[in-house]
């Protein structure tokens, strides 16, 4: 394998986006799989917002680049009982789709005395995946006694994943409806709060029609890094 040509391909990739986005929009490097050489090299091109989807890859490669001034994202699904291992470090997590998790990561910020940014997650998808949440349960989770005591999350805005389809109208259509919800949301339990103004979506197959719909931060692994080799 040419090595060089790889890493350089990075770079260039990065450069690519960086010159194709609205200023608005960030461009989160989503790493997972890949080495701590392929972040280096991303964060040479001036890359800083990296993404993770595993608790525990993200704190290994977080050790590892510890002296980088990186943003670190989770975008994967989180269990409670790991939430006190990214608390410390973490920028930002995409994928809060329950109370007793957003209540888990107050707790543990609470001892640290900070405050951790949060995104709701959706399901917009037809797939059918477990994780997300709809509209319903994010107005019961808003409009709960729990989550109006915690002075120790900040939900900035929300995030979602279309469905894996050719059919970009469909996609499309997912992508609607999650900003629909962000601005229902944003109207009831946000009006005044310049803090929540995120709309998380958009990967490499799907990020211009994300754009095109108002996301304001895409999430891309394979655009920039290449395919992920999961046996590695
Ligand atoms: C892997 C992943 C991405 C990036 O996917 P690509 O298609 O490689 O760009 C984005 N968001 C989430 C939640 C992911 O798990």
């Amino acid at each position: 394998m040419n090595l060089g040509a790889k890493m350089n391909n990075i770079s260039e990739n990065i450069k690519h986006f960086k010159s194709l986005l609205p200023e608005n929009v960030l461009l989160i490097a989503v790493s997972k799989t890949q080495p701590i050489e392929a972040i280096k090299e991303a964060y040479q091109a001036g890359q800083r917002n990296f993404g993770e989807n595993k608790v525990q890859e993200m704190l290994s490669k977080h050790e590892q680049l510890k002296h980088l001034d990186i943003n670190w994202h989770l975008i994967g699904h989180l269990q409670t009982n790991k939430v006190k291992y990214i608390v410390p470090f973490v920028k930002l997590i995409h994928s809060v789709d329950s109370l007793k998790l957003l209540q888990e990561i107050n707790k543990q910020s609470l001892k640290l005395n900070k405050i951790t940014e949060c995104l709701l997650q959706f399901h917009i998808a037809e797939e059918d995946t477990k994780f997300g949440l709809d509209y319903d349960e994010a107005v019961q989770i808003l409009n709960s006694e729990e989550y109006k005591a915690m002075q120790n999350v900040r939900i900035c805005g929300v995030m979602g994943m279309a469905t894996f389809t050719e059919d970009m109208e469909r996609v499309r259509r997912e992508f609607k409806s999650l900003k629909l919800i962000f601005d229902s949301l944003k109207e009831n339990f946000f009006k005044n709060n310049s803090d929540f103004k995120e709309v998380s979506m958009g990967m490499s197959g799907d990020w211009q029609i994300a754009v095109e719909e108002g996301s304001t931060m895409i999430r891309i692994g394979t655009s920039i890094f290449g395919e992920r080799n999961y046996n590695t």
